[in-house]
């Protein structure tokens, strides 16, 4: 078998890997990235965050993404019947990009892998890694060409920037199951959408159904729109037929979303995924680390997906940048910890958007300005501003926030 010798062998070039790849190559770090499919592929996950913007910036990557003409998201629009809660990321707590776009994934994540291979960093598309081994002085891992013939890479680390295909998380046993319910998600690509004007137009509602699920209205520039319904599996088995009848009734069942779509062409076959949360038991271990998606996914509801992977490739490029220097580097602290932190305050706001504390604070008559800027800062991603309260204390200050405001509606009413 041949054998390619790297300092770092990246798996997978969706934005985890591109964002690793941007930062470790600007280091003069010899890299390989080796990707399963050919660009540009489907993936779901179209919504970003306005603090994916800091991280592309700081790896080079936010010129040629800002060149592609995305729409661009000032903000969320929470809908339920006739009540509107419309977050708008100019009015946030923490200092931060304003604005993010809207990304049909297949450019999004070409365009992302395209300006990392011309700065001479080197994607194998088409192959995947199979196996892997942990020596004292480095890391191997077999990669299979798609119709070719096996070969070994030898590097000094690994980063598996793999999202749900979780190579390292199945080889190495490091899977955990996610302690959230299995939910399922319904979506397609639709056109005939009719978008609010303006400023308005780009960004993404959440429509909650009458019947417990939601769905998302994500706009693209390029004149289609992205929509998908969450639910439980029970909810849709609720709706008979092929996913197209159950996707226009479940469209068609709620005002908000049948008000908009009325006149919707599906224009991509509908996919479906469920059971899609997931956690891994350590993020790291000798000559590895796990990053983005191969680490641990919620929820789509607050699309912190591609922030979180953003995120996690430039901590873990950081220390494995310390690392290949020769400093000794606390990967716990350094990276699993923040990490987590990140992922933690989402899984806040994800526990109180389904067991409705969220909802009933975003629809409340009483909303405080200056608490709706805090918690637009989450919304925007920046989960990390320890100045913030819904970030330092998420689950507790989200809890009181809906006790007081039910209380205050009590009162009123009474
Ligand atoms: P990926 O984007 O999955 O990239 C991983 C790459 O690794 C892929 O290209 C894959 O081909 C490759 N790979 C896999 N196995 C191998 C192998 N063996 N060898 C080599 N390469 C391999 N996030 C948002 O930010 N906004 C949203 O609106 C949003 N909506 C979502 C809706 C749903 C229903 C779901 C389930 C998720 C959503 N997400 C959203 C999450 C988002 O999809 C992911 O968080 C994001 O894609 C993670 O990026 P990544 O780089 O970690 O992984």
């Amino acid at each position: 078998m041949n054998q390619i010798e790297t300092d770092v062998l990246i798996i997978g070039a969706g934005p985890a890997g591109a964002m690793a790849a941007a930062l470790l190559q600007k280091q003069g770090f010899k890299l390989l990235v080796v990707e399963k499919q050919a660009f540009p592929r489907f993936v779901i996950g179209e919504s970003m965050l306005p603090s994916c913007m800091n991280l592309l910036q700081e790896a080079g990557l936010l010129d040629a993404v800002e060149q592609q003409h995305f729409m661009r998201k000032y903000g969320a629009v929470f809908l339920r019947g006739n009540e509107t809660c419309n977050f708008d990321f100019s009015s946030q707590f923490t200092h931060g990009f304003t604005y993010t776009y809207q990304v049909p994934r297949a450019e999004f994540d070409k365009t992302l892998a395209d300006t990392v291979a011309a700065r001479g960093v080197e994607i194998l598309y088409r192959h995947s890694i199979v196996a892997v081994n942990f020596q004292a002085t480095h890391a191997s891992a077999t990669v299979e060409p798609s119709g070719g013939s096996r070969f070994e890479v030898r590097a000094k680390f690994i980063l598996d920037c793999s999202g749900y295909g979780r190579v390292l998380p199945r080889l190495l046993d490091l899977e955990k199951p996610s302690d959230f319910p299995v939910r399922e998600s319904l979506f397609t690509h639709v056109t005939g959408d009719v978008r609010p004007p303006e400023r308005e137009q780009g960004k993404v509602w959440i429509c909650i159904h009458p019947a417990d699920a939601w769905t998302w209205i994500i706009p693209f520039s390029n004149g289609r729109t992205s929509i998908g319904v969450v639910a439980r599996p029970e909810f849709f088995r609720k709706f008979p037929g092929d996913p197209e009848t159950q996707l226009r009734a479940m469209v068609m069942s709620d005002p908000n979303t049948a008000k908009r779509l009325a006149n919707m062409q599906i224009v991509m076959p509908p996919q479906r995924i469920s059971g899609y949360s997931c956690g891994v038991k350590q993020f790291y271990g000798d000559r590895f680390a796990l990053v983005g998606n191969a680490t641990e996914f919620l929820d789509p509801i607050f699309s912190s997906g591609v922030a979180l992977a953003l995120d996690s490739a430039q901590r873990a490029a950081h220390a494995l940048t310390r690392q290949l220097r020769g400093e000794v580097v606390d990967w716990q602290v350094d990276y699993a910890d923040h990490v987590q932190h990140g992922i933690d305050t989402f899984r806040a706001f994800v526990l109180a958007w389904y067991d409705n504390r969220l909802p009933e604070i975003f629809f409340s008559a009483n909303r405080n300005p200056d608490i709706m800027r805090q918690v637009c800062s989450v919304l925007a991603g920046y989960v990390w501003d320890k100045t913030n309260p819904y970030v330092t204390q998420a689950d507790r200050a989200l809890g009181l926030l809906a006790k007081i405001l039910k209380s205050k509606m009590q009162r009123e009413v009474a």
